[in-house]
């Protein structure tokens, strides 16, 4: 087959009509065979978030956030259609698509989350693709609108779900194989997926990224392009760091250590298929598609190689004693991971000494007492929550006092490998210690 391209569009890409418009222009720019995947537009997925938990907790519907998100879609199809009877047309597609998201909300058992959220959360990307494909038809913009659902296949693990890789090939062999050699493009959501028996699943938040690598992946695509909002890949957030610069090349490898320690700019699980394969992948920017942007490929150095800076907010740290001054010894190590994994919580550092065990995850309050309610049946406990962890691939000497402010933070740990610098630290004028 000819060669092909997969492009990921994220919500603040298709967030207004002008930015709608601009896609398309992008894609109109350069003619080529591409599946462009698009993620809900600009908030919609939180605002689902909000009616999902509503209906959960309540079982009531939230009126007014539907009407803010019928609201907020009719005033992009507002500005992108001139035809009045286009217009009208589109507004009708976007009202019977949230008339049959209420629909199904009602026959959904609110206590059954999970299921509950995948049925409906997906109908952001559902909302938004209708939308542009309306746009492209209306400009006579040749391409196949074609839903997720039918190409990506998982397993019934909602809000999370596995990707069923052989089926998904399958699927994609049946069902997009063949419009790809009638359509130059072909329209799809990211996010989302489906399981055998057809119940819609998703690949939790931002999943959008790694919708376009399992199609990429299952493609042979020669590349993908995420687009965003921003340059590319910086060596720091530039709302955190004044100095920051492109990183121009980066290995697979690289990528996914950035990813992990919680660089936000790709959603972690999209790299490994592309690595698998050696698809490069482009991060570059919709505002400025000349720029060059960042390509993530199987070279073998980070270009250029410069400190990258990762900050992660809301930090716990969680620190464990044997009540009876024994020494923590692997058993015991054992028994708290256990306790950890039990509540879902990735540790993102840990320490220990003779006499205690220490370890760092994002704060989640609700997590936090019944774990250490668990813990204390053996243990004593104490935690810090408020926390900030910056992670430094790549460190120099100054690159510590570069992230931190000593005047205004206390470090509570440091550790140094050859390549990654990390501390945990705590804002001075907000101490927040507590003792259980
Ligand atoms: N719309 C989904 C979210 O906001 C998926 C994505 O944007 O990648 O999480
Ligand atoms: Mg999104």
């Amino acid at each position: 087959m000819e060669e092909l391209f997969v492009e990921k569009f994220g919500g603040a890409s298709v967030n207004t009509a002008s930015a709608v418009r601009n896609v398309v222009s992008i894609l109109k720019s350069e003619s080529k065979k591409r599946v462009v995947v698009v993620s809900a537009m600009g908030k919609t997925t939180n605002s689902l978030e909000r009616i999902i938990n509503l209906w959960h907790k309540e079982r009531l519907v939230n009126e007014k956030e539907y009407d803010d998100l019928l609201a907020y879609h009719y005033g992009i199809v507002e500005g992108l259609f001139e035809d009045e009877a286009l217009m009208k047309d589109c507004k009708e597609l976007v009202q019977s698509i949230v008339d049959e998201s209420l629909a199904k909300m009602l026959t959904i058992n609110p206590n059954d989350y999970d299921f509950l959220y995948d049925s409906l959360v997906s109908y952001g990307e559902r909302i938004s693709t209708s939308i542009i494909s309306a746009y492209m038809t209306s400009i006579h913009y040749p391409h196949k609108h074609v839903f997720a659902q039918d190409l990506i296949k998982t397993d019934n693990c909602f809000r999370n779900s596995k990707v069923l890789w052989n089926r998904t090939e399958e699927s994609i062999k049946q069902n997009l194989n063949p419009l790809l050699s009638e359509f130059d493009t072909v329209l799809t959501q990211g996010f989302i997926g489906a399981t055998k028996e057809g119940y819609t699943t998703t690949l939790g938040r931002e999943g959008s990224d790694f919708s376009a690598a399992i199609l990429a992946y299952c493609l042979n695509a020669k590349s993908m392009t995420i687009w965003k909002d921003v340059a590319g890949l910086m060596n720091a957030d530039p709302k955190r760091m004044s100095d920051t610069c492109l990183l121009e090349q980066v290995p697979y490898k690289e990528a996914m250590e950035l990813s992990y320690y919680g660089a936000s700019i790709i959603h972690p699980k999209t790299i490994k298929p592309l690595e698998n394969k050696s698809i490069p992948l482009f991060v570059k920017s919709f505002n400025d598609p000349k720029l060059k942007g960042s390509a993530i490929t199987d070279c073998d150095i980070l270009t250029p190689i410069v400190p990258n800076y990762i900050f992660k907010d809301n930090q716990t740290l969680l620190s464990i004693y044997p009540k009876d001054f024994s020494f923590i010894a692997e058993d015991n190590i054992s028994t708290i991971f256990g306790v950890l994994s039990k509540f879902g919580i990735k540790v993102n550092m840990m320490q220990n000494s003779a006499l205690s065990f220490s370890v760092c995850f994002d704060q989640n309050d609700n997590a936090l007492s019944e774990i250490i309610e668990l813990l204390q049946q053996s243990y004593a406990v104490k935690y810090n929550n408020s926390l900030k962890l910056v992670t430094i691939r790549h460190y120099q000497e100054n690159s510590i006092e570069n992230a931190i402010d000593k005047e205004r933070y206390n470090i509570l740990i440091e550790q140094k490998s050859r390549i990654t610098l990390q501390c945990l630290v705590e804002d001075k004028t907000y101490p927040c210690e507590q003792i259980s």
